[in-house]
C-alpha cells in the first residue's frame, strides 16, 4: 500500500509530496494538468516567456521556505517596482505614470496635490476595517482612493469597494513617503528562471506522478484501496461536484506577441502596469520580459480582463460567507472517506496566498501527514 496520494502539483502539493517522500514514505502525485506548476506556470510565444496565469514574483522573508526552494534551483534576484497609469479626471487626455504603491514625493507634482495634502492631514490614526472602501479612504484619503483603487477594484471584483471585506487590504495596500520604490519588503525577492515549473519539476523529480487525471470525491473509494492518506490542493466545489458553492473571480489574459529589432527591447513601462481607470477595460498590463531579462527579438504584452470563469481569486465578503462554506466542504470530504484527509494550498483552503505561503502550507501539511503516518507500525521505505 502506498502511503499518500497528493492531488495537485502546484507549489503546495509539490512541497508536501517532496517532504513526505524525503521522510521515506511512498507518495504519488496526481494533477489534472499535463505538467507541474499549477497557477505559477509560465509559457512562451515565439520563444518569449510570458505568464498566462498572471505575473509571479517570488518573494519571502521565511528562511525555511527560502532554503527549501534553493535546493531545487530557484535563482535570479529581482527587484519589483510597481507602476500605475493614472488619469486625473474625465478630461485628462494623457495618463501619468506613477509608482504603486503611491509615493508622496511623486504626488506633490500633481495639480491635485493641495486636495490630497489636505486629506492626508485629516486621516485617522488607524483606518476603519468596516469594508474595503472605508479602509482605503482611511489609509490614503478620498482622492487617492478614487485615482488608484476605486476603478481597479470595480473592474477586478465586479463590486463596489464598500461591499467588500478589507481583510486582504493591510497586506496589499500602502501609501509611502520613504522613496522606496520596491513593491515588496521581504528579505528575498526572485524571479524564477527558466520558470517556476522548472523549479517544481526538480522538486518532484523522484516522485511517481499521474498527469491529465482530475480526481474528485467519486475517486475516493478507489483511492482507499491503495492509500492511507490524501492531500488535497484542488478546489473543493469542483472536487465534490458542487459548482457554484463557492464564488471565484477570474481573469482572462489576452497576450500579444510583438516582434522587435532590439533583443533588449520592451514596449510597456514596466513588468506590471496597473490600469485603474474605467476608461480601460483591463486592470493591468504584464510584460514579463522586464523581469526575465530575456535577450530575444520580440516581446509579449498581456492585458488582464477580469470576470472570466477561472478560479483565480476567492471573493472576500464582509461576512466571510465563502470561507465558511469552504470549511463545510472540507468537513463533507472528511466524512465521505476512510482516508485521512489533509488540505493545503490556495484552492482547497479558499484563500489568496503568495507562493511562499503555499510552500509553507505544503510544509505544515507534510508535518501533519508524517505525524499521522508515524502512528502506523513498520519502517518507511521508498
Ligand atoms: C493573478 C495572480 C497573480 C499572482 N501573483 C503572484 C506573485 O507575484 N507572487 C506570489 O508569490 N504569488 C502570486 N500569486 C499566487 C500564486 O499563484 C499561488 O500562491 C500559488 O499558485 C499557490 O499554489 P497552490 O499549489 O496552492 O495552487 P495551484 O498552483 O493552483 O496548484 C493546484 C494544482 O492542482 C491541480 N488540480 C486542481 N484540481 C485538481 C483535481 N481535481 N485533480 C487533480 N489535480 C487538480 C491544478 O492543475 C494545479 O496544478 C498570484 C495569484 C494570482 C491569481
Amino acid at each position: 500500500m502506498s502511503a499518500v496520494a497528493v492531488v495537485g502539483a502546484g507549489w503546495a502539493g509539490a512541497t508536501a509530496a517532496r517532504l513526505i517522500h524525503d521522510a521515506g514514505y511512498p507518495v504519488h502525485l496526481f494533477d489534472r494538468d499535463f505538467s507541474v506548476g499549477g497557477h505559477s506556470k509560465s509559457g512562451t510565444i515565439n520563444g518569449v516567456m510570458f505568464e498566462p496565469h498572471g505575473p509571479h514574483v517570488f518573494h519571502t522573508s521565511d528562511v525555511t521556505v527560502m532554503n527549501f526552494v534553493r535546493r531545487f534551483g530557484i535563482a535570479h534576484d529581482y527587484a519589483h517596482h510597481g507602476l500605475t497609469e493614472i488619469f486625473l479626471d474625465d478630461a485628462d487626455e494623457k495618463p501619468r505614470l506613477l509608482s504603486w504603491p503611491p509615493q508622496v514625493g511623486e504626488l506633490k507634482d500633481l495639480p491635485l496635490w493641495p486636495a490630497i495634502e489636505k486629506e492626508l492631514a485629516g486621516l485617522p490614526e488607524v483606518p476603519s476595517t468596516k469594508n474595503l472602501r472605508d479602509y482605503c479612504v482611511g489609509l490614503m484619503g478620498e482622492t487617492l482612493f478614487r485615482l488608484f483603487i476605486e476603478g481597479y477594484t470595480i473592474k477586478q471584483w465586479g463590486r463596489d469597494p464598500a461591499e467588500m471585506s478589507s481583510t486582504f487590504a493591510p497586506s496589499r495596500l500602502d501609501l509611502r513617503a520613504d522613496g522606496n520604490r520596491r513593491m515588496f519588503k521581504d528579505s528575498w525577492e526572485l524571479f524564477p528562471l527558466p520558470s517556476a515549473q522548472a523549479v517544481i519539476e526538480e522538486m518532484v523529480r523522484p516522485i511517481p506522478a499521474t498527469f491529465g487525471q482530475e480526481l474528485g470525491a467519486g475517486d475516493l473509494p478507489e483511492l482507499e484501496r491503495s492509500y492511507r492518506a490524501i492531500v488535497i490542493t484542488a478546489p473543493l466545489d469542483d472536487f465534490l461536484g458542487l459548482p457554484g458553492e463557492l464564488e471565484w473571480r477570474g481573469i482572462r489574459s489576452v497576450s500579444t506577441y510583438i516582434p522587435l529589432e532590439d533583443p533588449a527591447g520592451t514596449v510597456t513601462a514596466g513588468y506590471i502596469v496597473n490600469q485603474p481607470s474605467l476608461r480601460r477595460p483591463y486592470t493591468r498590463t504584464v510584460e514579463t520580459k522586464h523581469a526575465s531579462g530575456q535577450s530575444i527579438r520580440g516581446t509579449v504584452v498581456t492585458e488582464e480582463y477580469p470576470g472570466a470563469p477561472e478560479k483565480h481569486y476567492p471573493v472576500p465578503t464582509p461576512d466571510r460567507r465563502y470561507e465558511r462554506a469552504n470549511e463545510r466542504l472540507q468537513d463533507e470530504i472528511r466524512q465521505v472517506t476512510s482516508l485521512r484527509v489533509f488540505f493545503c494550498g490556495r484552492l482547497a483552503n479558499y484563500v489568496y496566498i503568495n507562493q511562499d505561503v503555499a510552500i509553507g502550507q505544503g510544509m505544515a501539511c507534510a508535518r501533519q501527514v508524517l505525524e499521522f503516518l508515524g502512528t502506523f507500525p513498520g519502517t518507511p521505505e521508498h
